[in-house]
């Protein structure tokens, strides 16, 4: 099922100042492919869970309209929509076996679309296989840990077979480990159903992960929209650059100075035909190489292991994170010793940004990158 978004407006009056209006949700269009999984990814109060509560119908937009597939559905109320929701928190029925948990939401149906009890076990048996908890139907929840009771949660999210399943930072309770474990079970299980799915996250690598494609959000405002990887590799503005990757982007203030990057004194890249300006320069981890001869000098601090990365740790004045850091090739040779380090930049990993406006600065050699701008 596809859903479509037309010009989505949510304004709240504001909670902290009397007669002020919040735009949570500011004019959002897109659409979500069928049988895809679209991560809404932004810092905590950037509407994320306001969108999906729209799409879901316990929100009434201000304006604009939701479509799944061609049906309208803006006015429709939730139990209508054939939606699937999972909440950070689980939210099961204590005193409710496993069991009885996931069967509740069939329990309602009427008229055409009622079961009987044999088929609602069956439809129960049949959700729980695929989250994997089966074996576990007759526990309740207090007899889980936290990943199981958030499978409950999907299993009984799936059991009405929604057109499309809605997640709220589901992985949020978890602890690290289960978190990274529970994030594959829900790409699985979504591959697996194929239902359509929002997922919403604050967690940039959880969103990469999982996502067929992001939606990065600031204050209401849509910032960028792709595939992951294409919006790492080719972030809109600063915010987008500074939001995705760990560790995360190294940003210097310089300037563009007749065709050359200029950081401090030195002139680190050729970028010709564009204008002589003040900039903002990011830089990420894995664009910098080891080079003697390099043309961009930092201060070396130290040397880091960790696993198959080996990080370089150094200073520069110039830098508007405290360290730079810088990821390298495991097998390079480094003096940790010296008090200078040298680095070459990788074109493709360096990225330019207007002093002001703070958008992207195209320098014409990027494949694609323009295509890619949200207006
Ligand atoms: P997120 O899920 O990304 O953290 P929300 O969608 O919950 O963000 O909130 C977006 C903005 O809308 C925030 O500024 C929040 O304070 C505001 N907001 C959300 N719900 C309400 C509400 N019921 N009344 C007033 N303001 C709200
Ligand atoms: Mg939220």
């Amino acid at each position: 099922m596809k859903v479509e978004l037309q010009n989505l407006t949510k304004v709240f009056p504001s909670r902290h100042v009397k007669g002020e209006e919040v735009v949570a949700v500011n004019n959002f269009t897109f659409t979500i492919p069928d049988g895809k999984l679209v991560g809404l990814l932004g810092p905590s109060g950037c509407g994320k869970s306001t969108t999906l509560y729209m799409i879901c119908g316990l929100q009434k937009p201000s304006g604009g309209k939701i479509f799944f597939g061609e049906d309208d559905v803006t006015l429709l109320p939730p139990e209508n929509r054939g939606v699937g929701l999972v909440f950070q928190n689980y939210a099961l029925y204590p005193h409710m076996t496993v069991k009885q948990n996931i069967m509740f939401p069939l329990q309602n149906l009427k008229g055409a679309d009622k079961l009987t009890k044999e088929q609602m076990l069956e439809r129960a048996y049949e959700c729980a296989k695929i989250v994997q908890i089966d074996e576990l139907m007759d526990r309740k929840p207090s007899e889980l840990s936290g990943g199981q009771q958030q499978r409950v949660a999907i299993a009984r999210a799936l059991v009405k077979m929604p057109r499309v399943l809605l997640l709220d930072e589901p992985l949020s309770n978890l602890d690290a480990r289960l978190r990274l474990q529970t994030r594959e079970e829900i790409k699985r299980i979504q591959k697996e159903t194929n239902i359509t799915t929002v997922f919403v996250t604050h967690d940039q690598e959880e969103a990469m992960s999982i996502s067929d494609m992001i939606v990065v959000m600031k204050l209401g405002i849509i910032q960028q929209i792709g595939k992951p990887q294409d919006v790492y590799n080719s972030p809109a503005n600063l915010f987008v650059a500074k939001f995705l990757g760990t560790p995360p982007i190294n940003v210097f203030s310089g300037k563009i100075k007749d065709g050359k990057v200029i950081i401090g004194e030195e002139a680190v890249l050729d970028v010709p035909g564009v204008e002589d300006q003040e900039v903002h320069i990011g830089i990420r981890p894995e664009g910098f190489i080891l080079k003697d001869d390099g043309p961009f000098s930092c201060k070396m601090e130290n040397v880091e292991v960790m696993g198959r990365d080996v990080s370089v740790v150094a200073t520069n004045p110039a830098s508007q994170n405290p360290i730079i850091r810088a990821i390298i090739d495991a097998d390079s040779p480094i003096d940790q010793e010296a008090e200078t380090v040298r680095f070459a930049i990788k074109k493709n990993k360096i990225f330019l940004f207007n002093k002001e406006t703070e958008e992207r600065i195209y320098t014409g050699t990027e494949k694609g990158a323009k295509q890619k701008e949200v207006k």
